[in-house]
């Protein structure tokens, strides 16, 4: 950690002293020097709208930041060639020593880490088998998910040519297993959806010998999670790098026992041939994910949650502010677990839906994004530059007000 971060750092931790946004201002001053240094303005040039993102991780809405130091591992490998797979090789190993698993690789998104680890528990290392895909023939191929954790990330394991399963209760999933079944695959996120969790789920691999993996695209934070089923017992666990770890949005980590990380990375880059030949990550990447790794390792985790919880109480006061408005701030269980707000109104009282509204703040100058329905208007802060919460703020409580009755 270079000397200004820790001069951030121990500024951020101090407790307030100069009212409710000091902490946020040095927070901003992070990612606004980043923007200082323009010298062509590509968006502007091009005519694309950018917006202040109140939504969250939203491939649509380009994910996250990253931050400076990301940034400049970035550039710094631009600057040198490398071996692909020596540069691989060597960062899995930081991570896996960074996040005290087995084995580790940065991987295409977690879409990309999916692909490869179902390709790569299918074929093992056998170079014909990586030939093959998708043609399974002869291959296990069969991989068993609860039904409730059937979305369309999925497809990420159909792609490469693994047919999906779907079950229920531990005794259907005992049941499915087949002499064709290669996986069992957990989606975090919907972990309260399912009759199975974590621990049996993990059991139920070990006793029948079959490869378990977790999708954790979006849980982080909290920072444990990058340690926690590793532990537990998964073989492997895969994280989105361009969300909560704000990495490049096209990089991912994988992590996990050594021989499935191995028989993974048969199917990547530089190697042909391959199944996951089109799921490349560049040397730049691979080092701007590694910087992102550890600088969110690095990161005050707790002053962080204490400022969206600040950003999120601002706006949801200016929003109750006006009669008739109401305000729910929660924190999902898995997946995107950062302080949240909904907004809800009576249309007797405040003449605008929801919809509306989040039209009028695209629209605006700054253009601002949310999520959200004709019920609600959802909002996180945590993708949002610190200081834009006041913009948000603002214009959210003047555009209730002016269709007050
Ligand atoms: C975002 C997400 C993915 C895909 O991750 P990428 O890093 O965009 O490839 C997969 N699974 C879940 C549950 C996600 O939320």
């Amino acid at each position: 950690m270079n000397s200004r971060r820790n001069v951030l750092k121990s500024l951020i931790t101090l407790p307030f002293v100069g009212g409710l946004f000091s902490k946020n201002e040095l927070l901003a001053a992070e990612t606004r020097h980043i923007l200082s240094n323009i010298k062509k303005d590509y968006f502007k040039e091009l005519g694309i709208r950018t917006f202040i993102n109140a939504a969250g991780t939203y491939t649509s809405m380009t994910g996250s930041l990253m931050a400076q130091e990301v940034v400049e591992a970035i550039n710094y490998g631009s600057h040198e060639y490398v071996n692909l797979d020596e540069l691989h090789d060597k960062v899995g190993q930081r991570i896996a020593q960074l996040l005290n698993c087995e084995a580790a690789t940065v991987s295409s998104g977690c879409f990309g880490a999916m692909s490869i680890a179902m390709a790569g528990v299918m074929c093992g290392k056998d170079p014909q088998k990586v030939k093959q895909l998708p043609n399974t023939e002869g291959l296990l191929n069969e991989v068993i998910l609860q039904e409730s954790h059937s979305i369309g990330y999925s497809q990420a394991l159909t792609n490469v040519g693994a047919k999906l399963v779907k079950v229920k209760t531990a005794q259907e999933l005992e049941n499915a297993i087949s002499e064709k079944t290669a996986m069992l695959w957990f989606l975090n996120a919907n972990t309260e959806n399912g009759d199975i969790k974590w621990e049996e789920f993990v059991q139920l691999g070990k006793k029948h010998n079959i490869p378990t993996f977790i999708d954790c695209a979006a849980d982080v934070p909290p920072v444990e999670n990058l340690f926690k089923f590793t532990e537990m017992g998964f073989d492997m666990v895969a994280f989105s790098g361009g969300k909560g770890l704000r990495g490049p949005q096209s990089a991912g980590l994988l992590l996990g026992k050594k021989t499935y990380i191995e028989a993974a990375r048969l199917h990547t880059p530089p190697r042909g041939e391959t199944i996951g030949r089109g799921m490349k990550v560049n040397k730049e990447e691979v080092l701007g994910m590694l910087a992102a790794l550890e600088l969110y390792l690095a990161k005050d985790h707790k002053a962080e949650w204490q400022m969206w919880e600040t950003q999120i109480d601002l706006i949801s006061n200016a929003a109750k502010s006006v009669e008739g408005v109401e305000t729910i701030i929660h924190v999902p269980p898995h997946a995107n677990h950062v302080p949240s707000l909904k907004i809800r109104w009576d249309e007797n009282k405040v003449k605008i839906s929801p919809n509306q509204l989040r039209e009028i703040l695209r629209n605006g100058s700054p253009s601002i994004e949310t999520v959200g329905n004709n019920r609600e208007v959802g909002i996180t802060t945590w993708m949002m530059v610190p200081g834009q919460e006041t913009i948000v703020a603002e214009k959210i409580q003047s555009i209730l007000k002016e269709h007050a009755v």
